[in-house]
């Protein structure tokens, strides 16, 4: 069996790799080559930690494994490591034997960024200029760093509801020499793409914050209760999704199917645009709303490009179990 340890994922994943991993995942679900299993989530009773799995089989891909790991939420205060904390576990489809253990942290907020900027990519419209932030934390430059990459964006505007962490974007935009504008939440208007990243319960951006046109990614709604959009603005757009029963079960979609704005079956799965079985957006004025619930196969997916890579690298540690 492989290690490749987290202090290794820096040098041997790239934007452009994760990227590829995703889109080929999104598009095997899709095409039913691959799927997810039953996501596990508990509250252990102790450190007030949040523990689970997510875990699938990638068939087109021959990957088979899970992420196992969670939210700490006193890591940071008590142990100066961060709060999210996972591990992924592939194994040898063919026999089941133990194939890698692949540290997870950073490679969750290249795949969540992989995820938005896939949809960027086939969902967009060509000619997009300004790309709108709503949120500001961890997984936001993430998220920005890639998007950026999509389209020949001319302007990052930002909204998040602490502002003190608006810096965190600001600089991404800087890195890329782009200018920054805070914006109020009806300011998001100018955006011809947004992304929304946060661990809000409580919607921020409302259906009349979006102009026509726009595509948004919503990734920060991966649990029931969670909600970062008006569910009237689903009602408003063509959404596409990871996954739908996530979409529908812990995704942005949740609300606006249980208040009867949106049909389960209106919902899109991403692959089938990658794969060409769905034309994605029709007309420039239409929006397009992608709920990124992040799905256990593409944890899967890029922990097996790394461990290619690390192999390849010689980086790899084996180990007999
Ligand atoms: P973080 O703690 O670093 O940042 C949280 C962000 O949410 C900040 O911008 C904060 O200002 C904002 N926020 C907090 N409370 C808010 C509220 N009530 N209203 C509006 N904004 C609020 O977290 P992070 O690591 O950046 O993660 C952000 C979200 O993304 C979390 O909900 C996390 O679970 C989710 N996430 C999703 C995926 C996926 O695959 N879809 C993957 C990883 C993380």
């Amino acid at each position: 069996m492989w290690i490749i340890p987290e202090r290794e994922i820096a040098g041997l994943m790239t934007r452009e790799a994760a990227f590829d991993a995703v889109e080929k995942v999104f598009a095997a679900m899709a095409a039913g080559d691959a799927w997810n299993f039953p996501v596990v989530r508990e509250a252990i009773g102790h450190a007030d930690a949040l523990y689970g799995f997510k875990g699938g089989f990638d068939r087109a891909g021959q990957v088979l494994g899970l992420k196992a790991g969670g939210y700490w939420p006193n890591n940071l205060a008590t142990h100066g490591i961060i709060n999210h904390q996972s591990t992924v576990f592939l194994f040898d489809p063919d026999t089941g034997r133990p194939h890698a253990m692949v540290g997870g942290n950073l490679l969750t907020a290249l795949r969540t960024a992989a995820a938005s900027s896939v949809s960027i990519r086939h969902l967009a419209r060509g000619d997009a200029k300004v790309i709108g932030m709503v949120g500001a934390g961890h997984q936001a430059a993430f998220q920005l760093r890639a998007a950026l990459e999509q389209r020949a964006f001319e302007k990052v505007i930002g909204w998040n509801l602490h502002p003190e962490m608006l810096p965190n974007i600001a600089g991404v935009a800087a890195e890329a020499g782009l200018p920054f504008e805070a914006v109020d939440l009806p300011g998001l208007r100018d955006a011809d793409v947004i992304v929304t990243i946060t661990s809000s319960f409580a919607p921020s951006l409302m259906a009349d914050h979006v102009s026509p046109g726009t595509h948004l990614a919503c990734m920060g709604t991966d649990t029931k209760g969670k909600q970062e959009v008006e569910a009237a603005l689903l009602a408003r757009a063509t959404v596409f999704a990871d996954e739908i029963a996530q979409s529908t079960g812990i995704g942005e979609a949740q609300h606006a199917v249980a208040q009867g704005l949106i049909a389960e079956g209106a919902i899109v799965e991403l692959g089938a645009v990658i794969n060409g079985t769905h034309p994605g957006r029709t007309s420039d004025d239409e929006i397009t709303l992608f709920d990124g619930t992040g799905v256990g196969l593409q944890d899967l997916a890029v922990a097996s490009a790394v461990v290619r890579r690390a192999i390849e690298a010689g980086i790899a540690i084996e180990v007999d179990v």
